[in-house]
């Protein structure tokens, strides 16, 4: 590892992006000095890290960002790894600027046991190229183990509130109840009300036949199914004090429901979270029911993309706190999967390798074109506050003493194309897609573990993450 020197970077971190240079030793951030500190101070720094040997990164022209904490991915891994595997989609993490992912529970076999949960941290230890933890799936039998959890260790607890894929559905208000009460840990939830799907799905097979078209998947996962599980998550978060993160909101209801979080006005500048916050998740963000047309079943996923007034609602609760969190709830599938209509059709879609720059080209346009506004708001959200809501330790932010993850994006106008896919399933719901950001380079614990020349180094292993709690 030794001694790295990340020279005239423009800095995103915590509010501002600014000409300056990071030294880093092994893995840790052991100084920053800013251009505007004055010239003299800024040139005995880069003296200092020359004389030191410190190995130069030129970054001229570039973003340094903290690296991005992705709070929702399905890796796949155990069980399904025919699609997905912990060494896959880490390299594709790497690639795409992720230096840390939380792993959802619904693997085969589910993670619903202490075993299973350590069985997972395990394997990563030996083949996640990028820093790690795992949710611990919460189901209606296994409430007496939550309190076994370790709390340094595991980002959170899933709940899936209503349906989904798996058979992990919590549906006993006692259980989700008791969850709510004794869970020592953040639960994040899926919520989407079954009753109300299954009945929209009876609904249009009587009138479409037993596949009906892709068009229909956010009539029958409808808004009101969204709202109504959302609404129960939130009232027993009330009733009990439990921290609650929804996870993948989609609706503009939805929306009226979360309380906004506020930036510190002192201090350190860290956003203070209300006990319930929630994540959007980029595929909400870039796409709306039209999309279905030209891409059909690869945009279907749980809950359902919806129309465009809720995408817009949903881009408007980036900037007012309502969204504390932008997530992935990466989850590939192959091809051969996706084929068929409502009914046949699996939910979900790659999104990890190519979150980022997607969001700071989304970022470009909802700021009007301020490139270091859509920087500084990209960093909050999918860097700084994924790392203070989980209370991740030394980890999210550019400061003394902290991790060094990094990305380095530089401006490139590309076209995404099936070769850059890294991700085991191969394909895309981008393909096609020309972007405006580029990862160039990615550093976890002061390791490059991927370059644009070299690609992923998978050599590079990263390591568990811990929180302060
Ligand atoms: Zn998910």
């Amino acid at each position: 590892m030794g001694k790295k020197f990340f020279y005239n970077a423009m800095i995103v971190n915590e509010g501002t992006c600014a000409m300056g240079s990071v030294l880093v030793y092994d893995n840790i951030i052991v100084k920053i000095v800013y251009i505007d500190e004055g010239a003299a101070a800024y040139n005995d720094f880069v003296h200092e890290a020359q004389e030191q040997g410190a190995e130069i990164i030129f970054c001229q022209g570039m973003l340094l960002m903290p690296g991005v904490i992705d709070d929702h991915v399905h890796f796949r891994d155990p069980g399904l790894t025919h699609k997905a595997d912990m060494e896959s989609e880490s390299a594709a993490a790497a690639a795409g600027g992720v230096t840390t992912f939380f792993d959802m529970p619904n693997t085969k076999p589910q993670t619903v046991s202490i075993d299973d949960l350590n069985e997972k941290f395990r394997h990563a230890a030996e083949c996640s190229h990028v820093n790690y933890s795992f949710f611990f799936g919460a189901t209606n039998s296994n409430t007496e183990m939550l309190k076994q959890l370790d709390k340094k260790k595991v980002c959170g607890v899933k709940v899936f509130m209503g349906s989904s894929t798996g058979n992990m559905l919590v549906d006993n208000y006692e259980s989700l109840k008791t969850i709510f009460k004794e869970s020592p840990l953040p639960i994040m939830t899926h919520c989407e009300d079954t009753e109300i799907i299954d009945a929209n799905m009876a609904e249009y097979k009587s009138h479409h036949g037993e596949d009906p078209d892709v068009k229909f998947h956010p009539e029958i996962r409808s808004v009101e199914a969204c709202l109504k599980s959302t609404e129960l998550a939130v009232k027993l978060a009330r009733e009990t004090g439990a921290r609650l993160h929804v996870a993948h909101i989609t609706t503009a209801d939805e929306l009226e429901l979360i309380p906004k979080s506020k930036a510190a006005l002192n201090g350190n500048g860290e956003e203070k979270f209300e006990n319930i916050t929630a994540e959007a998740c980029v595929s909400h963000l870039m796409f709306n029911d039209a999309d279905y047309q030209t891409l059909g079943t690869r945009i279907k996923c749980n809950p359902a993309i919806k129309g465009e007034q809720h995408q817009k609602a949903l881009q408007k609760a980036l900037f007012d706190g309502r969204i504390a969190v932008v997530g992935t709830d990466h989850a590939p599938h192959l091809l051969s999967e996706k084929e068929g209509g409502c009914a046949k059709a699996v939910s979900g879609m790659p999104m990890l390798q190519f979150s980022l720059v997607s969001m700071l080209d989304l970022m470009t346009t909802l700021c009007n074109n301020d490139r270091q506004q859509a920087a500084i708001q990209t960093t909050r959200l999918m860097c700084h506050n994924p790392a203070s809501l989980f209370g991740i330790r030394r980890r999210g932010y550019i400061r003394v003493g902290y991790k060094a993850d990094f990305v380095i994006v530089r401006e490139a106008e590309w076209t995404l194309k099936q070769g850059d896919i890294i991700s085991k399933c191969g394909w895309s719901p981008l393909e096609g897609r020309k972007f405006h950001h580029q990862v160039y380079a990615t550093y976890c614990n002061g390791n490059k573990v991927f370059d644009i020349k070299q690609g992923v180094d998978r050599s590079c292993i990263g390591e568990a993450v811990s929180f302060d709690r």
